[in-house]
């Protein structure tokens, strides 16, 4: 029990944390509730540092096989088309990995599973619902239940609640989630439709800007992934119909034949950031303790920087530092999610939909203003890539 760690969450937060600890010789129970791994379609996009972090995993060449490596992304106008592109290359200096992955989120779980479930010092336990958890002086307890309704308690050095929006350990650290929920609900289908066919100078990734009807568009390995915000009055059902996807595909790109669907999935998006990260033995991560928007595609691999963060800090305490080491852990992680990813998501956000044209000409001429001058082109690439945050929050003590 004194070196063992109790991770609730099988996400990637969960994984990526519990390989970083077997690997420094700590052993992990990890706890999720669902049966297995979910395949759906989430978070695709993996940044610069997430890539040099995720590397000591043998993971990335793999990723690179299944993905679609983008050097390359852009805000357009929907109408004039492109105002800024933005090149990667710009950052070979800074990382080993110059561009934006997109290779889908449940790849990279199931890759840090199967490197889990070939360690002895790994326990991957599914169909496990966390129910409680408390803590003393010296050790956690988890209460987990399973399929049968039977509870089983875990008990470690530390507990990391990485379980996602509705973490049940936020709850039991008495964490209030303080932010907002955005108004409109994202709609994300994904189709075969090859859309360079309608914009031959359109990048990998595309934010496409509009007072009325803004979208994002996605390429991954296979196929082109849409993002549209959708009146969030419309019942479920009508969300989802055929017949508002085909409307909003056909007004991202007109066509005579109707699209080919693959996908659909629609979500409802929060801002927030819980007040806090820490309680004695406990921590959270990842969407447990910040949830975004998505554009931007900050979430994730935010999450994996906590990850990294909170993992090496506790083999850090397990090796002689003090206790309260998790304070600079909540210092700096809360920071960039306030600071950082909350900020740039918004913008992000402003930039498509401000109706203003004022505002509007405003953002564009920033942004044209940005790509235009070198040193400015590579500041905001280091910040959007969250290579600037990894750094700046590390002279936080
Ligand atoms: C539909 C959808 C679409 C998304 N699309 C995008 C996108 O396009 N771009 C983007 O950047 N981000 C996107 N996101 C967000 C992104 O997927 C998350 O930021 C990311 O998954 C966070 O990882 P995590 O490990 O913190 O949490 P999660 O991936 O949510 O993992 C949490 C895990 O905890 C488990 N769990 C929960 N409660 C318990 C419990 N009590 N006991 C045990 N286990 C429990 C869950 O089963 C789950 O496996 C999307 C999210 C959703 C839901």
């Amino acid at each position: 029990m004194k070196d063992h760690i109790v991770i609730v969450g099988a996400g990637p937060v969960g994984l990526v944390s519990a390989c970083l600890l077997v690997d420094e010789g700590v052993s992990v129970t990890v706890l999720d509730s669902c049966n297995d791994l979910p395949r759906d379609l989430r978070a695709s996009t993996f940044h610069p540092p997430t890539l040099d972090m995720l590397e000591r995993f043998d993971v990335v060449p793999s990723m690179i096989a299944q993905g679609l490596i983008c050097p390359e992304w852009q805000f357009r106008d929907r109408t004039d088309g492109v105002i800024a592109t933005f090149e990667l290359d710009r950052l070979n200096d800074e990382t080993a990995h110059p561009y934006r992955l997109q290779c889908e989120q449940w790849r990279l779980g199931e890759m840090l599973c199967e490197r889990l479930r070939k360690s002895p010092l790994a326990d991957l336990r599914f169909g496990m619902k966390a129910s409680a958890v408390r803590q003393t002086a010296d050790h956690v307890e988890v209460d987990a239940v399973n399929a049968q309704g039977e509870t089983e308690t875990f008990k470690g050095a530390f507990c990391i609640g990485a379980d996602g929006i509705g973490s049940q350990v936020r709850k039991a650290i008495g964490a209030e989630f303080e932010g907002m929920t955005i108004p409109e609900i994202y709609l994300t289908v994904s189709t075969t439709y090859d859309f360079s066919e309608a914009m031959p100078d359109i990048a990998n990734i595309a934010y496409l800007s509009d007072p009325d009807e803004w979208f994002v568009l996605i390429r991954t390995a296979k196929i082109w992934r849409a993002l549209f915000p959708v009146d969030s009055g419309l019942s479920d059902s009508e969300v989802t119909s055929p017949e508002l996807i085909e409307r909003l595909l056909q007004g991202a790109a007109a066509r005579p034949e109707p699209y080919e669907i693959i996908h659909k999935t629609a979500y409802r998006v929060h801002e927030r950031v819980a007040d806090k990260y820490v309680k004695g033995r406990i921590a959270i991560a990842g969407d447990a303790a910040h949830v975004n928007n998505p554009l931007g595609g900050m979430g994730l691999n935010g999450g994996i920087h906590d990850a990294y963060n909170l993992a090496s800090t506790m083999v850090e305490i397990l090796r002689g530092a003090p206790l309260d080491a998790l304070g600079r852990y909540e210092r700096q992680r809360r920071r960039v999610a306030l600071d950082v990813v909350q900020q740039t998501t918004l913008r992000n956000r402003a930039i498509l939909n401000t109706r203003d044209p004022a505002s509007r000409a405003a953002y564009y001429d920033d942004l044209r203003k940005t790509v235009a001058d070198p040193e400015r082109h590579k500041t905001y690439l280091m910040r959007t890539s969250m290579i600037s945050s990894l750094r700046d929050v590390a002279q936080i003590v």
